[in-house]
């Protein structure tokens, strides 16, 4: 199996680049952000108790996201090459969580991209994507709030990986295509 993390800070193009990683190679997208929303739009128990924590810029419950994530895992586990994680895992706890999974899965990591963008550009592209998109989580104060729980607990995942050689560090800050085009032929070099 090809198991990938696509890692980076909110607004560092995690989703437009799974786009092309999960149709290249076959892989199963697991955006715990999407599966929290599409929780949210269905007004289910677990999307009830996720909105105001969502809206308020803050991560979930680990609890929650072991829940959905278990879900989608048992629905998808033989239909695809592989998994592309995508806003998970987002703190330490979590990364002993996915260990867990790929034990019980019996495979393992293949690789974390790393996509790099500085500080300035995300907010920028967070308040374009506000307009287009309209996401609940796109204004000022809480992409603030969003980007201060990166700093303080999603971005030691890094140095967790890093530790096991696993971390590609790609630059963000290029065209979508540029960027894509990078981690494709970073991919390949492993496979
Ligand atoms: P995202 O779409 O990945 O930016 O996630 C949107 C929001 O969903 C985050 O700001 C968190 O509130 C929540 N969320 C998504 N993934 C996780 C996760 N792995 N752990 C905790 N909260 C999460």
């Amino acid at each position: 199996m090809l198991n990938i993390i696509i890692f980076g800070p909110p607004g560092a193009g995690k989703g437009t680049q799974a786009e092309f990683i999960k149709k290249k190679y076959n892989l199963a997208h697991i955006s715990t952000g999407d599966l929290l929303r599409a929780e949210v739009k269905n007004g289910s128990a677990l999307g009830l108790e996720a909105k105001s924590v969502m809206e308020a810029g803050k991560l979930v419950s680990d609890n929650l996201i072991v829940q959905i994530m278990e879900k989608f895992i048992s629905e998808n586990s033989t239909k695809f090459a592989g998994f592309l994680f995508d806003g998970f895992p987002r703190n330490l706890a979590q990364c002993d969580i996915l260990e867990g999974m790929f034990a019980k899965l019996n495979t393992k990591l293949t690789a974390v991209v790393a996509l790099n963008v500085p500080s300035e550009e995300l907010i920028a592209r967070l308040l374009k994507r506000a307009e287009i998109e309209g996401r609940a989580d796109d204004n000022l104060e809480t992409i603030k709030s969003r980007l201060q729980e990166y700093e303080n607990k999603t971005f030691p995942v890094i140095g967790f990986y890093e530790k096991s050689g696993k971390v590609i560090s790609i630059n963000g800050a290029g065209s979508i295509d540029e960027i894509a085009a990078t981690i494709t032929a970073e991919i390949d070099k492993l496979k």
